[in-house]
């Protein structure tokens, strides 16, 4: 729903306090304004004070003005003693973060809500670059967030920021490529961007491509929750784990050609979940499925995802979930994600972490936009069942210790990455056998040994020996984890996941 949409619902059911997350201020006055039903505004900022615009009339009654007597308590403990004077308005105030650290003005507001519940007409809206909920106003608050632009709004901003600079008009190509590369960003940073953009060589050109997509990986991880990870790896570095590698090319097939399959009828894809052995290659999937899918990768950082304040946790994933649909199509990780959702058990656990799961879920359960997730986890036990039924995931893989064969194959990869000219004298079945037990992770750390050690002892080649003592002296994963590892076999076998290895 578009915040224009959510605000006049909120606004006309009669919800008393509605509470926006904006950097916008401008653009969501303005919104407020359209959805205002001629209702005057009774607006108050740190900045300009109090002031009263009408809807009806499109004008000032009372320009912003500060003063002693435009302070804010003042402002609501005036509006609070004469009875009509809250009648048909809404009560706009900026800066909200900064205002709601006064316990008189969160009082008053109280007071506001507890009679616009009573019947008073009356909407209270609060604007804020953060999320800030005082206890006392928990439950009179509904937090709405601002909706990021579409690609439309974009091309307009971007046309519009060209007229007023009096720029060079674009071509169309280049207009389209420069309103995907700012999706997900507000108009506020779009500006600056371009701004930015022109200022190097006083018109907008091809070459600022490069810059708006560095510009935005940092602004992206300034919003604190997403990162865009820079991705190398290719499908064709993973060795082994020919199943999942397989599903996911089937994958690539529709999220690339996604308007021609979705008229043949195939469903939108959703997401997998890779889970198991640490070391084994979910990471790597999850990369390598975004340079498949040719499309960037958001990691989710759940450790971040918790805020201290009522609600901030679930609007933190939901911008997070809004952000990853804004750039969509993007591959979204959710890296480590028994961690959210960590002592959810049968008894429900944690009510912050019981409604985040909820929010997650819901948004899996009904998603049609093509983000799409790669959730990794290493240990599925801790994961809440309801995660694992059907409809959630397309599909559910589990990632094991390497096979003979994979080892062969991980080796190959990883020799030839640093050492292409020593292959063809490498036993690698002499190195396969002894590694019976090591992860993937286990055997770039053998390499990466031996080849360190035959250089800092001048050696010209690295040999099958080198490597084998480079083994010798690495314990494999399967003895650091003896026992975790087969408990968590015997949980694999049990759920009859299915495996990602042939
Ligand atoms: P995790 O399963 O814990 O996410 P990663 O994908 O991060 O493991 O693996 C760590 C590193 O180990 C990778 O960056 C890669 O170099 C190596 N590795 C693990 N599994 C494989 C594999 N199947 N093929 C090639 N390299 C692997």
């Amino acid at each position: 729903m578009s915040l224009n949409q959510q605000l006049s619902s909120y606004m006309n059911a009669g919800f008393p306090i509605l509470y926006i997350d904006t950097f916008e201020e401008g653009k969501v006055e303005n919104t407020i304004r359209q959805v205002a039903d001629r209702r005057t505004i009774c607006s108050w900022s740190l900045a300009n004070g109090y002031g009263e615009y009408s809807t009806k009339e499109q004008a000032w009654l009372m320009p912003p003005t500060k003063d002693e007597s435009t302070e804010l308590v003042k402002v609501l403990e005036s509006k609070l003693v004469v009875e009509d004077e809250l009648h048909r308005t809404i009560l706009l105030i900026k800066d909200a973060h900064i205002a709601l650290e006064n316990p008189e003005v969160v009082a008053y507001l109280k007071e506001i809500a507890v009679r616009i519940s009573d019947g008073l007409e009356c909407c209270v809206i609060l604007l804020s670059p953060v999320v800030t909920v005082p206890v006392e106003l928990e439950k009179y608050i509904t937090l709405l967030e601002n909706d990021y632009q579409s690609f439309e709004d974009i091309c307009g901003i971007i046309n519009q920021f060209i007229a007023e600079h009096e720029l060079d008009p674009v071509t169309p190509k280049l207009l389209e490529d420069m309103a995907v590369a700012f999706k997900g960003l507000s108009e506020f940073e779009i500006n600056n961007l371009l701004a930015l953009a022109a200022s190097e060589d006083g018109e907008l050109s091809r070459k600022n491509l490069a810059l708006i997509f560095e510009q935005k990986k940092q602004m992206i991880r300034k919003s604190g929750i997403l990162e865009m990870v820079p991705v190398k790896e290719k499908i064709n570095d993973i060795g082994g784990l020919e199943i999942l590698k397989q599903w996911l090319q089937r994958k690539a097939k529709v999220i690339q050609n996604m308007k021609d399959a979705e008229s043949f009828g195939v469903d939108m894809p959703k997401g997998v979940l890779i889970a198991g052995v640490p070391g084994c290659g979910k990471s790597l999937c999850a990369k390598a499925a975004a340079s498949l899918f040719e499309v960037p990768i958001l990691r989710l950082d759940v450790g971040k995802l918790m805020g201290k304040y009522l609600g901030e946790s679930e609007s933190n994933l939901r911008k997070a979930i809004h952000l990853a649909e804004a750039i969509a199509p993007c591959v979204l990780w959710v890296d480590e994600l028994e961690k959210a959702f960590a002592g959810m058990g049968a008894d429900g656990g944690h009510e912050v972490t019981t409604r985040l799961f909820g929010t997650f879920l819901t948004w899996m359960q009904e998603k049609t936009s093509a983000a799409f997730v790669v959730a990794t986890a290493n240990d599925i036990t801790k994961l809440p069942p309801e995660l694992l039924r059907k409809g959630r995931f397309d599909e559910i893989f589990f990632v094991g210790l390497p096979t003979s064969e994979e080892r062969r194959k991980i080796f190959e990869i990883h020799i030839a990455k640093r050492r292409k000219q020593d292959m063809a004298k490498i036993k690698l079945s002499d190195l396969v056998s002894k590694t019976e037990g090591y992860s993937g992770a286990d055997i770039e750390g053998v390499v990466k040994e031996a080849v360190e050690c035959a250089f800092a002892d001048g050696k010209d080649a690295v040999t099958t020996e080198d490597i084998l003592a480079a083994i010798k002296n690495t314990n494999s994963l399967s003895v650091i984890m003896k026992e975790p590892l087969e408990k968590m076999k015997k949980e694999y076998e049990q759920r009859k996941l299915k495996n990602a290895s042939r």
